[in-house]
């Protein structure tokens, strides 16, 4: 039997191409295209303006493209919900749901595992299994939104995985998030974090494309970089930041630096100087994230130590934010999920009550 066309993942365009190939009416494209993203169809038995016989050949040789819910479980104090989907190879994906005042944000997973290896990261430690598509991408998403029953406000590309190794895919599913015929979450709501492929952000530049991009620095010394993310051997900080400038003077969007603070490793009043040294005069915003202990070697700061490290930050004009990351379970992601305003020493979401596995 042929296989089905998964349908989820396809530009408007492609789908009244592939529509027009059945012998249908183009508008035909457009009811699924908003079937799928504004009402979150999961048959096509539900898309009840579309007559009966068409619904019926759809099913033959279409496919909604949903993943299963293997497991959920819930923070009784934050609210954020961890979500653990099945891939059709048997791999599992996460993704989590975390709500804040008037912003709800996913945070999405663009790998099945991470080939990077940075020390500190729980996927880095699982190895690589491969890349997400579109589809798997963006039916993280929608899984949240069905659960919540609400719109999501936000989206950060900061689960598992790198996204700029799957740049292709990862930059299909933000287009069909910020597309307004469908899922419309603007795309100043989009951020896509990089550990620093140099290449992938000078091409972002040159695209044009429209999203906030966010670097996982941590460091601002290439020995100590290099110690936690080998990733910093192939593309030195140099060159990260000749790149982030080559994207500014392009974008004229500020870059985030994200700092995930690590007692004893990255903390220290110098590494807080060279970061100054280094990003003196580079329009930024800098994010501080003390460290979610998800490797065993590596441990947070003290609260205290957080604010004097920032302190110590001051002499630069940027926006210095510490967030609290709500993504504290080890298998949350890749130790980088984060939320602001986050309280020290919340209990870790998924330590804590709520768990549920859906049939
Ligand atoms: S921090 Fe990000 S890039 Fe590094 S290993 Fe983890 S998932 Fe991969």
């Amino acid at each position: 039997m042929p296989q089905k066309t998964i349908l989820k993942g396809l530009t408007l365009d492609e789908l009244r191409q592939w529509v027009v190939q059945q012998g249908w009416e183009r508008f035909r494209a457009d009811q699924i295209f908003s079937w799928l993203y504004t009402k979150r169809a999961t048959s096509f038995q539900e898309m009840t303006d579309i007559g009966k016989a068409v619904r019926q050949r759809l099913g033959e040789i279409a496919d909604v493209g949903l993943l299963p819910v293997l497991k959920t479980v819930t923070s009784a104090e934050t609210g954020t919900v961890k979500f653990l989907l099945g891939l059709r190879d048997g791999n599992t994906v996460e993704c989590v749901y975390i709500p804040e005042k008037n912003r709800r944000t996913v945070c999405l997973s663009s790998q099945v595992g991470c080939p990077l290896g940075c020390t500190f990261c729980a996927t880095g430690q699982m190895g690589f299994r491969r890349n997400l598509a579109a589809w798997e991408i963006l039916e993280q998403l929608l899984v949240v939104e069905r659960t919540i029953g609400q719109k999501l406000t936000n989206v950060v590309f900061m689960g598992m995985g790198e996204p700029f190794l799957n740049y292709q895919e990862v930059m299909r599913a933000a287009d069909l998030i910020s597309d307004e015929r469908g899922i419309s979450i603007s795309h100043r709501k989009i951020v896509i974090s990089t550990v620093g492929i140099v290449g992938s952000i000078r091409r972002m530049a040159e695209e044009e494309r429209p999203y906030r991009l966010a670097i996982s620095l941590n460091a601002a010394d290439d020995d100590t970089r290099t110690q936690i993310m080998p990733i910093n051997r192939r593309y030195k900080i140099h060159e990260l930041l000749e790149a982030a400038k080559y994207y500014y003077e392009k974008t004229r969007r500020r870059v985030t630096f994200e700092y995930v603070l690590i007692r004893g490793v990255n903390d220290r009043k110098r590494d807080a100087e060279r970061l100054v040294q280094l990003l003196r005069g580079f329009p930024c915003k800098i994010n501080l994230i003390p460290y979610n202990e998800t490797v065993p070697e590596y441990q947070r700061p003290s609260l205290e130590h957080v604010e004097r490290f920032s302190r110590w930050l001051r002499p630069l004009p940027a926006p210095i934010i510490v967030r609290w990351s709500r993504g504290r379970d080890i298998r949350a992601a890749c130790g980088q999920l984060w939320s602001e305003g986050m309280q020290e020493r919340t209990p870790s979401p998924f330590a804590s009550s709520g768990e549920t596995s859906p049939a």
